[in-house]
C-alpha cells in the first residue's frame, strides 16, 4: 500500500521507489525520500525541523576562570607589593569560572565548595558591554547581565576577552530561548 502511495507521488508516473532512498519522518514517522526536505505526510519543513533540534542542544559560548591578570590597575598594585598580590590573584581567578551556553549563563564560585549560580538566558533581560579603559588595552571587557533572576539580578563577567563575539553570539542565544518561550524579544535600542 505504500509503495502504492509513493509512485502516485512522482510527476504522476508509476516509478520504482528505491528503499535505500527514504527516511523516516521525524515527526509522523511516515516514509519519504531521503532528498526531501518537506513531509508531504504531515508538511513538516524538515529543514526547519532540522535546525530547531541543533538549537536545543546546549553549545558552550565561553567557559573560562577570569584572567589572572585583566586590568591595568592591577600592574600597579603588583608593583606596589613587589609581586606579592599575585598570590592573591591567582587565588580570585581561581576561585571563580564564567560559563556562558547557548542557554544559560553560570558562575561557579569556591575552589573547595563550589557553588553554582545559574541565569536562564529568557530571564535576562538585558545586557551590555562595559569596557574601562584599564581593562580594554588589555583586550578585556564586562558582560553585565541584567535579568529578572531572583537571586541574581545583576551579574558581571569580568576580563573577557572577545567581549564584542561573545556579546553577538548571547544576543542571538537570548533572542531565540525568549522567543521559544513565547515572551516579548528583547531588542537592544
Ligand atoms: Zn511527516
Amino acid at each position: 500500500m505504500e509503495s502504492d502511495e509513493n509512485k502516485a507521488e512522482i510527476n504522476g508516473k508509476p516509478e520504482l521507489v528505491i528503499e535505500t532512498d527514504t527516511k523516516f519522518c521525524p515527526l509522523c514517522a511516515e516514509r519519504i525520500k531521503s532528498a526531501a526536505i518537506k513531509c508531504r505526510f504531515c508538511g513538516e519543513d524538515l529543514l526547519a525541523y532540522e535546525t530547531k533540534q541543533k538549537d536545543a542542544v546546549e553549545k558552550i559560548i565561553y567557559s573560562e576562570h577570569p584572567p589572572l591578570i585583566y586590568s591595568l590597575v592591577q600592574y600597579l598594585w603588583i608593583i606596589l607589593t613587589l609581586g606579592l598580590i599575585l598570590i592573591y590573584y591567582f587565588i580570585k581567578s581561581r576561585q571563580v569560572k564564567f560559563i556562558i551556553s547557548t542557554q544559560r549563563v553560570k558562575v561557579e564560585t569556591g575552589i573547595f565548595m563550589k557553588q553554582t549560580e545559574i541565569i536562564e538566558l529568557f530571564r535576562v533581560d538585558d545586557f551590555e558591554i562595559v569596557s574601562p579603559i584599564a581593562q580594554r588595552i588589555l583586550g578585556y571587557g564586562i558582560l553585565r547581565i541584567k535579568s529578572s533572576d531572583r537571586i541574581r539580578p545583576n551579574l558581571d563577567i569580568y576580563g573577557l576577552p572577545d567581549p564584542e563575539r561573545i556579546y553577538n553570539s548571547l544576543r542571538d542565544c537570548v533572542m531565540r530561548e525568549r522567543e521559544k518561550r513565547g515572551i516579548k524579544v528583547w531588542v537592544n535600542a
